[in-house]
This record gives C-alpha cells, structure tokens and sequence, in this order.
C-alpha cells in the first residue's frame, strides 16, 4: 500500500509582489472538466513511478518562475516506512516549504542529476535545516541513498517541473533511462494543466489590472457572504472610484490612464491582505471586499490606501501628475442587505455620496 498525497495548491494570478487573493476550487473544478481529474492523473503517474521503480518516494512539483511561487506539488511516499514513521511529517504544505527553501538555497537539485553521497548529504541538511536527528533518521531509518532529479516541463521559461525520485540504492545508467520514460508522459498532462490555467486566469481576472474581473468579484463576495452568514463574521465592502479620470486620459493619454489601472491593481494587491477580494468592477471602479473585518478597522485601512493614492506621483512621458479617488464603504448586515445587489448598491450609494461631498473622501453608512 502507498500513502498519496496530492494537492492542487492556491490558486491565484499574482502580482509581481504578492498574491492576490486565491481560488483554490474553480481551478480544481475546471481541471476535472477537461477530462477527468488530471490532478488526479498527475498523481497517478507518480504513483506508478513509486511502485514500479520500488522508489522510497516520488515527488512532482510546478514552480512558476514569474511569480516564484510552487503552484502543484504533488508526491507519494513509501508507506512501508513513511516519513512520519521515521519522526518527519511531511504534509503538502511542508512539501512546499522545503521545495522552496531549495528552490532558493539549492538550486542545482532542480536541475537533471542523480544526488547521492556528501551532495545529497548536503541537500538533506537543507531540507531539514542541519536537524542532526532528522537528517540521521533519513538516512538510518528511511534509508535514503539517492535521490534523481529531473526537469520535465519548460513553457515560456515561464513553468519549470522537476519530479524528483527518492531511492533506498544507487541509481545506475539504466534505471535512469527507464526513469527519463515518464518525461513525455508528464508533458503532455502538464501542458494541459497549463492551458487550463491560462484559460481559468483569462475567464476570471481583468489583463490589465490581473485582479479579479467583474463577474469573479460578484462570486466570490456572494460565496464570502454565505460563509459568514453560517459563522456570524463580519465583512467591510468598499467600492473604490478613481476621481476624474476622464482628465486623465484626456491630458495625458489613454496609455497613461491604463498605466494608472495597472498601478492600482498592483498597489492595493500589496496593500491589502491575502484574505481580501479585490476585483476591477468597471472601468476605473474596484470593488474591495474586507473579509474578517468590521466597518471602523475597514475605514482605518482604507484611510490609509487613500492617503498613499493622493501621495503617489505618477510619471508619463515624462510629464508628472497624480490622483485621488473616493471610497463607498458598508459593513455587511444580512438584515439590511438581503442580496447581493442590496449590498452592491449601499456601497454605491456611499460611492456617490463621497463624490457629491467633493471626492478625495471616504462615506461609510
Ligand atoms: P468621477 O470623479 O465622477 O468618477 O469622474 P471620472 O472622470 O473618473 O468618471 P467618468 O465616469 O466620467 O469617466 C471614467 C473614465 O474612465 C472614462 C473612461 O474613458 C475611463 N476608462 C474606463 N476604462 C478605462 C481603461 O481601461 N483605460 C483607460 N485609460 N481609461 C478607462
Ligand atoms: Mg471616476
Ligand atoms: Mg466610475
């Protein structure tokens, strides 16, 4: 029997500097509809490589180079001897912190190579982070001799895949080639995890800003409103309105009002949490929804963001401006807003009120 683990992990269309917030279901959702669970298929081929090669373990991870982030990892561990047997318990989470310290420390396991003795010694001390006790139970205990690495999937320089084998004996010339086999086979099922995430991104986020779209925003506000209405949490939704930028475009161009949306899509990604739901609404209209948070710590953040819009100073052909932008800001209450469109419409009207009052401000019902 082998024990499985597979995760797809979150899912999101980061910025260059952070996350935006996640959507771990969609994606599994879309990946199951193409045909049949390709996580699932993924996973099976790991399985096999395990159990055919009589690994210790067998690990398959995607890292986006872009974003510097592992979007999939996925590995099956032999269950004869398991790493927690042996005192290391390895979840999905884990698997992506050590993948990473590597991808960062050491990267030459990310490369094609077979590690055994002092090379793979080293790599050991990194994963564990030089635990003498963990590293002298990978060795006694779970018997680890080699571990062979190979790159599997390269697009755009953008994905680099590796799967990793993980070996009670040395890897010899001719176990490596019958290892190389399952190279094309993982291609071809990442290269369609691939499309599927393309196509997920594009159906659900804004190119421009690469926040969530309209339509995303709405479900993902709606799925946070039937979450807490089971918990009784709180939620702040803001609707956030660039003031005048008609003059904008019409003073310095239309490229420059679409880098000033680029730059707000950036901005309050790393301004606001992970947890938070930031989506383009409408053309210079965000919609951004507070999760966990009470009107007056909503108002405290949003005060903050305002001042740093009204301080930025934006160049265009080397011309400087800036801008402002007003704030409509309501604390969910399931009594009052009995609908979606009930809440989307009090944040509105508070968007109105902001700008009717002279802009550059926040109205909070
Ligand atoms: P107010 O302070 O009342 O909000 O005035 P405003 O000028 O911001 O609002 P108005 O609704 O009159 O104009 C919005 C402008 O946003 C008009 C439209 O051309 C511009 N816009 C919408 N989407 C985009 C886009 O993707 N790129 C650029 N550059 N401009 C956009
Ligand atoms: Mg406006
Ligand atoms: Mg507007």
């Amino acid at each position: 029997m082998l024990s499985q683990n597979s995760s797809k992990l979150n899912y999101t269309y980061p910025t260059d500097s952070s996350s935006g917030s996640a959507d771990l279901g969609l994606f599994s959702q879309l990946l199951q509809m193409v045909d049949g669970d390709w996580s699932d298929s993924i996973h099976a081929i790991c399985s096999h490589i395990h159990n055919h090669f009589s690994a210790l373990g067998v690990s398959l991870s995607i890292y986006d180079k872009i974003y510097n982030e592992f979007i999939y990892v996925s590995y099956s561990i032999n269950a004869h001897k398991t790493l927690k047997e042996v005192g290391i318990d390895i979840n999905v989470n884990t698997a992506v912190n050590i993948l990473t310290d590597i991808y960062t420390k050491n990267t030459s396991i990310l490369e094609e190579k077979i590690f055994t003795g002092t090379e793979l010694k080293s790599i050991v001390a990194n994963y564990f982070n030089n635990d003498k006790v963990k590293i002298d139970r990978i060795f006694n205990e779970f018997n680890l001799k080699a571990i062979a690495a190979f790159p599997v999937f390269e697009s755009n320089g953008t994905f680099t895949c590796f799967f990793h084998v993980l070996s009670n004996r040395e890897i010899n010339d001719s176990e490596k080639t019958k290892l190389n086999e399952y190279v094309p086979q993982l291609n071809v099922a990442l290269e369609i995890v691939f499309l599927v995430r393309k196509l997920f991104l594009k159906a659900t986020h804004d190119g421009l800003t690469k926040l969530f779209n309209h339509k995303q925003g709405e479900i993902l506000l709606t799925r946070e409103i039937d979450r807490i209405s089971r918990n009784r949490d709180c939620l702040t939704v803001c609707m956030l309105d660039i003031d005048d930028f008609k003059k904008v475009n019409d003073m310095y161009g239309h490229r420059a009002g679409d880098m000033v949306l680029e730059f707000l899509g950036k901005f309050l990604t790393m301004k606001m949490r992970k947890s938070d739901i930031i989506s383009r609404y409408g053309g210079e209209e965000f919609l951004l929804v507070l999760t966990e948070t009470s009107m007056e710590t909503a108002c405290r953040v949003l005060n903050r963001l305002k001042t740093l819009i009204r301080d930025h100073v934006f160049t265009f052909d080397s011309e400087e401006f800036s801008i402002t932008a007003s704030f409509g800001v309501v604390e969910y209450n399931p009594d009052a807003h009995t609908s979606l469109d009930d809440l989307i419409k009090a944040a509105d009207e508070m968007l109105y009120k902001a700008k009717r009052n002279g802009k550059n401000r926040i109205e909070c019902s």
